[in-house]
């Protein structure tokens, strides 16, 4: 059994949708074994979207490309640089603000390959290119073009652990040992 790290964001939050979303998880058998409702500090929030992990930065950077590019819009205009490393750093930086600016949900989920299936039920990081079913394709139609016009990250009500590296250490980010509970669901030996 796999964990991986769910953050309800301010906007899902500020929507009063942490119900419906709490609820897709428990309905598909991820099991909650630690949940808290906190409002952090930037420090908190520039360790889980860390400047330094390069990585991370060219991955941002390189999704607003591709969807600048599918659109026929340039990117120059709202990042003056085409260096995907360097958009992933401005961007990043509207995450960190974004992600401390409000009070979020943070869980802990258990199951089966949860990390692949919890990032299945998220959808696509650009709302408008999420597929119905997932929850951002369900919830939003933000685009990071309309995003980054307005200097902002793309409102995407949620965040999932990308691989397991991310996932062990969003875990030890956000929770104690002590605050992750082991138990039984009554529905588990039916449903595994
Ligand atoms: N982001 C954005 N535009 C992009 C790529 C990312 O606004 O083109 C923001 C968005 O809020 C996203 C976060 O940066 O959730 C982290 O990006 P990542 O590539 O890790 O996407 P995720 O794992 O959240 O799907
Ligand atoms: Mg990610």
């Amino acid at each position: 059994m796999e964990k991986t790290v769910v953050l309800v964001k301010p906007d899902g939050v500020k929507r009063g949708i942490i119900g419906e979303i709490i609820t897709r998880f428990e309905r598909a058998g991820l099991k909650i074994v630690a949940l808290k409702f906190v409002w952090v500090k930037e420090d908190i929030v520039s360790r889980h979207y860390p400047e330094a992990r390069i990585e991370l930065l060219r991955g941002i950077g390189e999704k607003t490309l591709n969807a600048y590019k599918d659109f026929g819009k340039d990117p120059g205009e709202s990042f003056g640089s085409l260096d995907p490393v360097e958009i992933g750093r401005m961007i990043n930086k509207w995450n960190i603000e974004y992600l401390s600016s409000g009070p979020v949900v943070a869980m802990l989920l258990e199951g089966n390959q949860a990390i692949t299936n919890v990032r299945r039920m998220v959808g696509f990081t650009h709302p408008n290119l999420a597929q119905p079913g997932t929850i951002r394709g369900d919830y939003s139609i933000d685009s990071t073009m309309l995003a980054n016009e307005r200097r902002r990250p793309a409102r995407n009500i949620i965040h999932a652990s990308g691989n397991s590296e991310e996932a062990k250490y969003e875990e030890e980010l956000w929770f104690h040992k002590n605050d992750v509970h082991s138990y039984k669901r009554a529905d588990e030996d039916v449903m595994f």
